[in-house]
């Protein structure tokens, strides 16, 4: 059966707390009696010496000689201490003996000890005990003093008194810790528990499609607060690729169209004989299709990446040889622009798939020529790190917005639309680098600001 985490973290500190106060319940109550018999066993003997003391000072103070009045009252007196005496003189004879006083009640109060002791201990082995002491006086001995009790020890009626109350008091002690911790507990269950609430309510929120719902990463428990932001992350990316979806299935509408427009009018023009199908005209159609086509097939290489239909080829890639096939692609361009392409690279090789590396140097620097004016200047660099291998290309060109450089590695972004499509260019060069560098495992960045130029930063692993 399911139960809730608040339900079965207060049940675990109830039973917790339980367990060990009851441990200690137990643990106090024998070191309490094992205690409280030590200590009654030295009274006891405390007591004895007191009357053998008390006997030889009466003695004297009944000018050498015993009074039986005297021993009454002093046998009376340890009678209500539970003791038994029985006073001789030197020569053995009985002075004063409590049995032949009131033998029923010295019989009533060994009974009752008996039970007290049986009560407290059902396996307590006593029995009647007696210990007798010379009476000293004057530095000889007087008389014996057999004083008998209930042993080895016994508990008076006051005694199993104070005791019962030590341990209710004990008990009374233990359910009230015992009732914090249960309140402790559930506040800390409900403390727990609430924030993983708040977690899957929002994930349901999310999961139904309202990727704004956000957590609050508060917690000062870490766990928590780092699942709130997980969560948080989730939900972040969840919206950020719903808008992009949105966004794709319109930019794709929207990169057809006006090629598409084109050829429709030029075409439809053509057939009306409004425009004859002379070759300049012709050509322009031919380079929509083119354009479409380009189109087509960088989303289909896009997708073909993404897809990872094509195993990378990964071998050691020479980076001198990968820039000078790349730069060789855009010869003329450059020159048409008076553009300087500039080298600087350490002779190592790089362990990557050579011909999806050369597109990702393609793309860059087909950037690169496009947005630098003529006379700028491009360079091509590559370091090595701990991070791994680390190439850029950076340009002297029209540099990118802020607000638009997180988002050029997206399909079909184009920081300024109009001058883009004037450059031929569609939007997915960045996201086929991007596609390509992740499927090797690294990553790529750009820094870059408007009029400073922009540099873009490959990053494989070795
Ligand atoms: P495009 O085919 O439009 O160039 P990309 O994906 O290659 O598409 O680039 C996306 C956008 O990033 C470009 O439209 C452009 O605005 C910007 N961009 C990319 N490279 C550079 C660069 N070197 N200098 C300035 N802007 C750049």
């Amino acid at each position: 059966m399911k139960r809730s985490l608040r339900f079965k973290l207060t049940a675990a500190f109830l039973l917790l707390t339980l367990l060990t106060f009851t441990l200690l319940g137990v643990l106090a109550n024998v070191i309490l009696k094992k205690q409280f018999a030590s200590y009654v066993i030295d009274n006891l003997s405390r007591k004895n010496t007191e009357i053998v003391s008390t006997l030889s000072v009466r003695y004297a103070d009944w000018g050498g000689r015993w009074d039986i009045g005297g021993l009454e009252s002093i046998g009376i007196g340890a009678m209500s201490d539970g003791l038994i005496l029985r006073v001789s003189n030197s020569a053995g004879a009985v002075l004063w003996d409590a049995r032949v006083h009131n033998s029923g009640l010295c019989a009533a109060m060994l009974d009752a000890m008996a039970a007290n002791m049986l009560r407290q201990d059902a396996g307590f082995d006593g029995g009647y005990t007696e210990k007798t002491y010379g009476v000293v006086s004057g530095g000889k001995t007087v008389g014996t003093v057999t004083i008998g009790y209930y042993g080895p020890y016994f508990y008076t009626d006051n005694d199993i008194r104070y005791l019962n109350t030590l341990n209710l008091l004990i008990l009374l002690a233990m359910a009230l810790v015992g009732g914090a911790a249960l309140v402790a507990g559930a506040v800390m269950a409900k403390r727990l528990a609430e924030p993983i609430s708040n977690v899957i309510r929002t994930a349901d929120r999310i999961s139904d499609g309202d990727y704004e719902s956000r957590l609050q990463e508060d917690s000062t428990t870490a766990e928590l607060a780092a699942l709130a932001g997980a969560i948080n992350t989730l939900a972040e990316k969840l919206e950020k690729q719903e808008s992009l979806r949105k966004r794709l299935t319109a930019d794709v509408a929207h990169e057809l169209r006006t090629p598409m427009a084109n050829l429709q009018s030029h075409l439809e023009a053509m057939l009306d004989g409004v425009w004859a199908p002379d070759a300049a005209r012709l050509k322009s159609c031919h380079e929509e299709t083119v354009r479409l086509s380009k189109l087509v097939a960088d989303l289909e290489n896009l997708a073909r990446i993404e897809g990872g239909t094509r195993a990378l080829q990964k071998e050691p890639v020479d980076l001198h040889a990968l820039v000078r096939r790349a730069a060789d692609c855009f010869e003329s361009e450059l020159a048409a622009k008076r553009i300087t392409l500039g080298a600087d690279l350490p002779d190592i090789a790089v362990s990557a798939d050579r011909d999806k590396l050369t597109q990702v140097l393609v793309n860059l620097l087909s950037n690169a020529v496009k947005y630098t004016p003529p006379g700028g200047r491009i360079e091509v660099a590559a370091s090595e790190g701990d991070g791994g291998v680390c190439i850029s290309v950076r340009d002297t060109g029209a540099g990118i917005a802020p607000e638009d450089l997180p988002y050029i590695f997206e399909r079909f972004y184009r920081a300024d639309k109009s001058r883009s499509r004037d450059t031929g260019g569609s939007g997915i060069g960045l996201a086929i680098v991007k596609s390509i560098v992740t499927a090797h495992g690294g990553s790529v960045t750009a820094k870059s600001a408007p009029g400073e130029g922009s540099e873009f930063i490959v990053t494989l692993p070795q």
